[in-house]
């Protein structure tokens, strides 16, 4: 691993300046992804910014009832706290699923909004990747691709993005408070993250040395009744083959709200918006989902491995709502 140095800020303000000073220096949080990246080479910052100790390791109930995390609060004080089990069910759930206890023990809100993909050639620096090193091209497009993106993929990159947390943040139209050289700002989650395009190693909009500092969720009353669904390779944890953050306000048996967010299938968290229009306001069937999850994924455009990834989030999809109908 190559050699850096450590700097611990005494605030944001300080840790920002570190980075906008070096150009190769990292942030670290839990460095769960970041610490297996630079064994493996793929990262090599010449410096590496703690922000672990500072003071953004609470999870505050906002007055509007809506609920701010701070980013250095770990997954799995966020999944066990009071609020979030009671108000926004989908967070905890997804949390839970992502990572084993040990992990969640270390793992940061920030950080996990920013890890980087797990596609296998991403990870081995002897293969061609426009992630990694832009322009030397994608080795994952005609090769092994089954845990890769079906929507909104380019010839340049064909990578998911691996954060169960950021699909149910994205289902809860969250916003990303971030501290940057000009001070603070809001970015919604919507914006957040980039589509891979020509440009695959910008991951999000976040300006050069930006530090995520919170996260916002609004206040969403409908949202205790929200569940995450992951499905992986085997029992043990895994990187989800597909997975969906579902949220369902009924009026009757009819769908007075819903959002839904997937995971598995894109560069970035896939709010799925095509199929909540298509449920809104439809009486609730498991057929109204399954069509609701085909009209999203009428563009989708699957890879030589990973055709099963359509059939797979329809039903998710179906089981995640039906579960939340009956609840
Ligand atoms: Fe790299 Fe993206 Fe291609 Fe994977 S899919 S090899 S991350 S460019």
């Amino acid at each position: 691993m190559k050699a850096f140095r450590y700097h611990r800020p005494a605030d944001v303000a300080e840790a920002v300046a570190v980075l906008a000073a070096e150009p190769q220096a990292a942030y670290l949080g839990g460095g769960t992804n970041l610490v297996d990246l630079m064994k493996l080479g793929v990262q090599r910052p010449d410096v590496l910014v703690d922000v672990t100790r500072l003071p953004l390791d609470t999870v505050e109930e906002l007055p509007d009832g809506g609920l701010r995390i701070g980013a250095t609060v770990r997954n799995s004080d966020l999944a066990a706290h009071p609020a979030v089990r009671r108000d926004y069910p989908v967070l905890a759930r997804a949390l839970l699923a992502a990572a084993s206890g040990q992990l969640r023990n270390m793992a940061t809100t920030g950080g996990n909004l920013l890890q980087r993909t797990r596609c296998v050639y991403y990870q081995d620096t002897s293969k061609a990747c426009n992630k990694r090193e832009p322009g030397s091209g994608c080795a994952a497009l005609h090769g092994q691709n089954r845990d890769l993106a079906v929507l909104d993929w380019s010839e340049q990159c064909v990578a998911t993005h691996p954060s169960d947390l950021a699909v149910a943040l994205a289902a809860l139209d969250t916003v990303v408070e971030v501290h940057d050289a000009d001070g603070p700002r809001d970015i919604p989650i919507a914006e957040f993250y980039r589509s891979p395009g020509t440009h695959p190693e910008r991951e999000t909009t976040l300006a050069r040395g930006a530090l995520i500092t919170a996260v916002r969720l609004p206040p969403l009353p409908a949202a205790r009744r929200s569940t995450y669904l992951k499905v992986r390779d085997r029992a043990s944890f895994a990187f989800a083959a597909g997975s969906v953050a579902a949220m369902l306000d009924l009026d009757g048996d009819v769908v007075r709200d819903v959002r839904l967010a997937y995971g598995a299938v894109a560069h970035r968290p896939w709010r799925a918006y095509r199929a909540e229009e298509e449920l809104r306001g439809r009486p609730f069937s498991p057929e109204l989902a399954a069509r609701a999850a085909d009209a999203e994924l009428a563009e989708a455009r699957p890879l030589r491995h990973n055709g099963f990834k359509l059939p797979l989030t329809r039903a998710i999809t179906v089981r995640a709502l039906t579960e939340l109908a009956s609840s």
